[in-house]
């Protein structure tokens, strides 16, 4: 298999795929695939059971969060979030990148109809999103009901190493970085996750919230949305996205194996130096972001002559470096080097920058 560096939907580790496909046509005896078997039907609730408390393991969560497995994608959050949590109050939002600002731009729709405020805390997008703007200009709004960021900006490659010390309950979209490094999930309100980059193919969202929030949904939030109903359910109001959620099992177990979400930020933090040391070791390349707050995930860089671009994807392609194209937002390369990216294969990556440095530069 080739490297695949794409940002979403990501590389899978190979031994889960290899995994899927063994049990693909006839899992645990039923003669049957998963996809082919009722959500309701005891082997798989205890697959939703055991899904469940692996993560509860990987993250150190308590009781005090429910954790559901919804559909709807990250984006749908944006609403739900909202919906859920406003409570005709005031939500703070800070903008540290793309996907800060469209949850930002989704929730203003509410304001227009009427259910609370949005406050903007501060944004860094005058700059160009390449850095997180100073804590002492961000307006929080003293009783606000949340307050909304993003910790890894998936587009820009800005990463909040630090949760933010704010006194409303924090909400995190942690599409992009959850279960890539230890982080305290007692600090959160909620986190949620689009599945397809650490977690597994796409259809599936995380949410993990904790359960004393879960009294202040909006009459106008739909019964799939309310995270309350989905938790009286099982996450199943609805036939949730049972194939995505097995594979989201598969690589929990897969990461257990590993050492848990400890030992892979360790591989996670010697990938990112290694790509940062080579674009900041040459002239060639380089990265805009802030270095106290470049993103350990998705590592955007340009090259010295963006009239080079179209001959670096194609050679990277010839390479088995696939999908370094970067966001059109932003231009040049990106390199996602999410969980199942080896070590060894940023090295080939950077190898590979090497010689075309050499070549061209
Ligand atoms: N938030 C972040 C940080 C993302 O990276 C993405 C997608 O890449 C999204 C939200 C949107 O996720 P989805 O496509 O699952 O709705």
């Amino acid at each position: 298999r080739f490297a695949n560096f794409c940002a979403g939907p990501a590389s899978m580790p190979t031994a889960v795929l290899e995994r899927a496909r063994d049990e693909m046509l006839n899992w645990q005896g039923l003669g049957a695939s998963v996809m082919e078997i009722s959500h309701r039907g005891s082997h798989y609730t205890q697959l939703a059971e055991q899904t469940e408390a692996n993560l509860r393991q990987l993250m150190n969560i308590s009781d005090d969060y429910a954790v559901l497995f919804l559909q709807g994608g990250a984006a749908l959050q944006f609403s739900a979030v909202v919906l859920n949590l406003l409570n005709n109050g005031t939500a703070d939002y800070l903008l540290t990148g793309a996907w800060s600002q469209k949850a930002y731009q989704e929730a203003k729709r509410y304001e227009t109809l009427g259910l609370g405020k949005i406050n903007l805390v501060a944004t860094g997008g005058e700059a160009g999103f390449v850095d997180v703007p100073d804590r002492s200009q961000w307006q929080l709004d003293d009783a606000a009901s949340y307050f909304h960021y993003c910790p890894n900006e998936t587009i820009h490659g800005v990463q909040m190493f630090q949760v933010p010390q704010v006194d409303a309950p924090i909400v995190a979209d942690m599409s992009s970085c959850i279960l890539s490094e230890p982080i305290d999930v007692n600090k959160f309100a909620m986190i949620y996750a689009g599945a397809q980059k650490n977690i597994g193919p796409a259809g599936l969202t995380l949410v993990i919230i904790r359960k004393d929030l879960l009294d202040r949904a909006s009459a106008y939030c739909p019964a799939v949305m309310n995270y309350q109903n989905q938790l009286d359910n099982g996450s199943m109001m609805n036939t949730p996205a049972t194939y995505a959620w097995y594979l989201a099992g598969l690589v929990f177990e897969w990461l257990l194996e590993q050492g848990g979400v400890e030992a892979i930020a360790k591989i996670n933090h010697a990938k990112a130096k290694t790509l940062y040391d080579a674009i900041d070791g040459s002239d060639f390349y380089s990265n805009k972001v802030n270095p106290a707050y470049r993103s350990i995930m998705n590592v955007p860089f340009q090259l010295a002559d963006d009239a080079l671009d179209k001959v670096f994807l194609a050679e990277s392609e010839q390479a088995g470096l696939l999908n370094l194209k970067g966001h059109r937002v932003v231009g040049g390369m990106r390199a996602s080097i999410y969980n199942a990216i080896t070590l060894e294969q940023v090295q080939a990556l950077t190898a590979f920058m090497a010689e075309f440095e050499r070549k061209y530069g």
